[in-house]
């Protein structure tokens, strides 16, 4: 089974899946984390991210690996795990900007493509529905007000210590949001068959309880 779970960033799509994967045993695959590692790839070397051709430049020289043990993701960049290092407000507008980049998408298509063959998966991401698994059994678009999303981001953020003002985590999912949805290449948008979920209203449960209602309404779980 492959649930594709797209939608804008902030709207609760990993908390979701995770919790998803662990009550349906299948693997959580989290494709944020691969934009967010050739963004982190991009910075460490100096390169502007709006210097498309000098990003597009650098791909030969990334060697990007994602396993899986015990379920957990494990990405690996040139040998070395990424870990926590992507998981910051500036890489996050990195991933944002070379993730516009068709080459990028082409260069991280097949990673993809090839877990969700061999794997049972819930799949997060922007485009999952639309072109990384358009066959897949459950399509669900989860999204939230620009606000929702912002505060819910500000409070991960505060929590992990990182410096920011709510005022400037909302600025940041606005232009994400923009750059998203308006980019030529595999915008952010529902798949035409995608169950649309606005979850602003939602707390986590909630979000995870709707979910497996929409999954028990296309397939036997
Ligand atoms: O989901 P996350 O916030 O980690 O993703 C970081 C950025 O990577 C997003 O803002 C989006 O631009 C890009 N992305 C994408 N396609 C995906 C997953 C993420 O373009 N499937």
């Amino acid at each position: 089974m492959r649930i594709a779970l797209d939608g804008p960033s902030g709207a609760g799509k990993s908390t979701v899946a995770k919790a998803l994967a662990k009550k349906l045993g299948i693997i959580y695959v989290d494709t944020g984390a691969l934009y967010r590692t050739v963004g982190l790839f991009v910075r460490n070397n100096g390169v502007d991210k709006e210097d498309t051709k000098a990003v597009i430049d650098l791909l030969p020289k990334i060697k990007l690996n994602m396993e899986f043990i015990n379920g957990e993701q494990i990405i690996t960049l040139n040998g070395e795990r990424v870990g926590d290092n992507i998981r910051t407000g500036e890489i996050a507008m990195y991933a944002s900007r070379v993730s516009a980049i068709p080459e990028v998408r082409a260069f991280l298509l097949e990673t993809q493509r090839k877990i969700a063959r061999e794997n049972d998966v819930v799949m997060d991401g922007r485009d999952i529905g639309t072109v990384i698994i358009p066959d897949a059994e459950v399509k669900i678009f989860m999204f939230a007000s620009p606000e929702a999303r912002a505060m819910r981001r500000y409070k991960e953020l505060v929590q992990k210590g990182e410096e920011c003002t709510y005022e400037g985590v909302l600025q940041d999912i606005i232009t994400r949001d923009r750059n998203d949805s308006t980019r030529e290449t595999a915008p952010a948008v529902a798949a035409k068959d995608a169950v649309l979920l606005d979850n602003s209203n939602l707390d986590v449960d909630g979000s995870v309880e709707r979910v497996i209602e929409i999954i028990k309404s296309k397939v036997e779980i």
